[in-house]
């Protein structure tokens, strides 16, 4: 099949394909459902599960799509990809596979990157108990990135001011403040949260069930929306230790550490590398996120304001509505054959590499 035709129009075509090339090639399927929340059109949601290879094995690979919904189309589409060009035949004994489709579904389904609460999962994953989220500069710009107007004088005003805030703090402030993740604004962009997300208890129970088994797990999360079109930076995350043993593992590439300000990504806090991690004390874990480019920053994080502006103040059924509700998904999702042959060339690169890794 053409690498194109792996990747789908919508949330439920994309379930429906991963799930039938899965079962076709002898994996395991669960099914967890969303019940939070529906898709437009009022059918449920789910976060699916294929598992291939033995329980007790030593080594294990796990690759989650959609942790930021509308960034499933990519992550999707590489999966079922890789599941149906045979990608995992012939594995040795000692490793098993296991692919989380839809981290958060209600996201995918509604075309948005943020969870049925607002919550940006992959700042959700915090102790909450535990651990007080730094404060990254957020308050400061809550006002102007997302403005109760969307057009007119008071956007023009709000732009102004993040300008302005740029040149003050100097280049990757304002994407700190914005981006890093913040505790403060249950209404705001980039929102981590105060509790775990139905998705990072999900995600957590299951990642502690199949991995813990495991000596070595390494974890590869797809991402798009930052960096140059189709380009798959391998972002490394987590504590320290953790970077630097991915670091170790993918040797041969060029690994980024957004810590290190390597990364077209700000340092973030509550990652999924952090929670996956933390729930895995005795397992040497690996953990990288695939982001791959779509548009330039400026657009993408417009899209992402415009999103939450349309659902706190907007319409959805108005011609803004609509034309913000495109932005967001081509933001997130370039539908042109080269960008789903770059993004798939790139992730059976690493996931090759990373198969040998794990047995050598
Ligand atoms: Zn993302």
């Amino acid at each position: 099949m053409d690498i194109e035709n792996y990747f789908s129009a919508n949330y439920q075509a994309a379930r429906g394909k991963f799930l039938q090339l899965c079962e076709a090639r002898g994996f395991t399927v669960d099914a967890y459902q969303n019940d939070r929340a529906k898709a437009p059109d009022g059918s449920d949601l789910f976060l699916d599960v294929a598992m291939l290879g033995s329980a007790d094995a030593e080594h294990l690979l796990m690759l989650f799509s959609g942790t930021h919904g509308v960034e499933g189309y990519c992550g999707s589409g590489i999966q079922s990809a890789l599941v149906g060009e045979s990608v995992f035949g012939g594995l040795g004994p000692n490793l098993r596979i296991v692919l989380v489709h839809a981290v958060n579904p209600y996201g995918f389904a509604h075309d948005r990157r943020v969870n049925e609460d607002n919550i940006d999962l992959n700042r959700n994953f915090l102790d909450f108990a535990h651990e007080v989220p730094s404060d990254n500069g957020y308050g400061d710009i809550h006002a102007h990135l997302v403005p109760e107007a969307w057009e007119g004088e008071t956007r023009v005003q709000a732009d102004a001011a993040l300008a302005q805030y740029a040149k003050d703090n100097g280049p990757g402030a304002l994407q700190h403040a914005a981006s890093g993740g913040q505790y403060t604004h249950s209404n705001g962009v980039f929102y981590g949260g105060e509790t775990l997300s139905w998705s990072a208890e999900t995600v957590l129970a299951l990642v502690k069930e199949v991995a813990e088994p495991a000596r070595r797990a390494c974890f590869i999360d797809f991402h798009t929306g930052l960096g140059p079109y189709g380009y798959g930076e391998m972002i490394a995350a987590g504590s320290r230790a953790q970077v630097d043993r991915t670091f170790e593992i993918y040797r041969d590439y060029e690994v980024t550490d957004p810590d290190a300000g390597t990364s077209t990504s700000a340092p973030i806090q509550g990652t999924m590398a952090h929670g996956v991690e933390r729930a895995l004390p005795d397992v040497e874990t690996y953990f990288v996120a695939l982001e791959y480019g779509t548009l330039s920053l400026k657009e993408v994080m417009t899209a992402v304001r415009a999103d939450n502006w349309l659902y706190q103040f907007g319409s959805l059924d108005s011609p803004l509505g609509r034309d913000i509700k495109r932005q967001v998904r081509d933001a997130f999702y370039c539908d042109e054959a080269k960008w789903k042959s770059m993004l798939y060339e790139r992730a059976l690169d690493v996931v090759n590499s990373t198969l040998r890794e794990l047995q050598r």
